[in-house]
């Protein structure tokens, strides 16, 4: 019997009914994949967050993820993927991309680089469900090694950054509260980008005077306005502004970046690997996450492409759990600044991982991404 028959015959017995609904389908428990030796899982799961998140373009209380596991001789590897709404994955885009991954015909979890690509050869986009498989399979390589990345990468893991903690656009006695939720963070980032930019800062100022950077998730739609904010942004010990006006306005982007007092960082503008490229010249650097550019192994590759053209690199999430928090950390000694709060943001996480202590990546001698999954 072919697979992929027998999967339609095991989906009919679980289910009970030959008219399987996708949302049912993919809310159900975990979904085995058979393969002769490595294995993939996946379920979803809600990230609840502990305050409704407002950023420039959209708000929300929720995250889908999906979780997944790669298991190879008895050793599991874990991995997620984070699909905040307005970036077009969902719990039925990443099931449906994930069912059609096919890990058997790979006898060796090492290739690593032939299996990504089959990964990305399957679907255009779904850079996060893509992600998940990345994810897992470092994690699964790490422990089959019994090393942690950083080490594998050669990396100093004293090295890690500090994170920024993100603060979103709320009513001045909410961002004071919020500020001084934040205590154990050194840095914090401030969402702009609607009409109340100088309030925020005015309102975060008011209660702490450490270093800002600023997210402006394409908000400003003029670039003199633009360069006007940042000049007195400049004067508030602002470090630095992410995407400043919206992705396409790439000339608008080079001229900012010539004339603006602090560096100008490209998120929403700078997805792949080869985006990398394009944002030289119009950006001073690029955000990196593992959920836009499809996992650890591309994320690796941009930052080495990013220094190879003398640009600043910063190394970004989503609200995640512990396990692509994780994932980034491993990396984050090569990046000049860090926002890796996604699992702070989150009410249940899955994992104990990576830490932020006192404000720094820490990072801990646990194989592979470091994570244990809670009881
Ligand atoms: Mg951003």
């Amino acid at each position: 019997m072919k697979r992929r028959e027998f999967l339609k015959i095991a989906g009919f017995t679980v289910f009970g009914s030959t008219f399987i609904n996708p949302v049912s389908y993919i809310n159900s428990k975990s979904i085995t994949r058979s393969t002769s030796k490595m294995k993939l899982r996946f379920y979803p799961y809600t990230l609840e967050l502990k305050h409704v998140f407002t950023v420039a373009t959209a708000s929300r209380r929720t995250t889908p993820v999906m979780m997944t596991e790669i298991e190879y001789e008895g050793v599991v590897g874990y991995g997620e993927a984070s699909m905040p709404p307005y970036l077009g994955e969902s719990h039925q885009t990443a099931a449906d991309f994930l069912s059609k991954v096919d890990l058997s015909q790979f006898d060796d979890p090492f290739k690593t680089e032939e299996i990504l690509a089959y990964i990305d050869s399957i679907a255009p986009g779904n850079p996060a469900a893509k992600a998940s498989v990345d994810i897992a399979l470092h994690d699964l390589i790490g422990k089959l090694i019994g090393q942690p990345w950083y080490k594998l990468y050669g990396l100093a893991p004293e090295k890690t950054p500090y994170t920024s903690f993100t603060i979103g656009i709320d009513k001045p006695d909410v961002v004071r509260q919020k500020v001084k939720e934040a205590e154990k963070f050194k840095i914090l980032k401030v969402k702009l980008g609607l009409d109340n930019d100088k309030e925020m800062i005015e309102t975060i100022r008011s209660v702490t005077d450490k270093p800002l950077r600023c997210d402006v998730n394409q908000g400003w739609k003029d670039k003199e306005y633009a360069l006007r904010m940042i000049e007195w942004l400049a004067t508030k010990n602002v470090e630095l502004i992410e995407q400043p006006m919206p992705k396409e306005w790439i000339d608008e982007h080079a001229w900012l970046k010539e004339r603006s007092p602090l560096p100008i960082i490209g998120d929403e503008a700078v997805q792949r690997l080869k985006d990398i490229r394009k944002a030289h010249g119009v950006y001073h650097g690029v955000n990196i996450k593992l959920m836009k550019c499809t996992g650890m192994r591309e994320a690796y590759k941009s930052i080495m492409l990013a220094r190879a053209f003398d640009m600043k690199v910063m190394i970004g999430c989503m609200t995640e759990t512990s396990c692509a928090i994780s994932a980034a950390a491993h990396i984050s000694p090569l990046v000049d600044w860090a926002d890796l709060d996604g699992a702070e943001l989150i009410s249940n996480d899955l994992f104990d991982g990576v830490k932020i202590i006192d404000g720094k990546v820490t990072l801990n001698n646990r194989p592979g991404i470091g994570i244990i999954k809670k009881q």
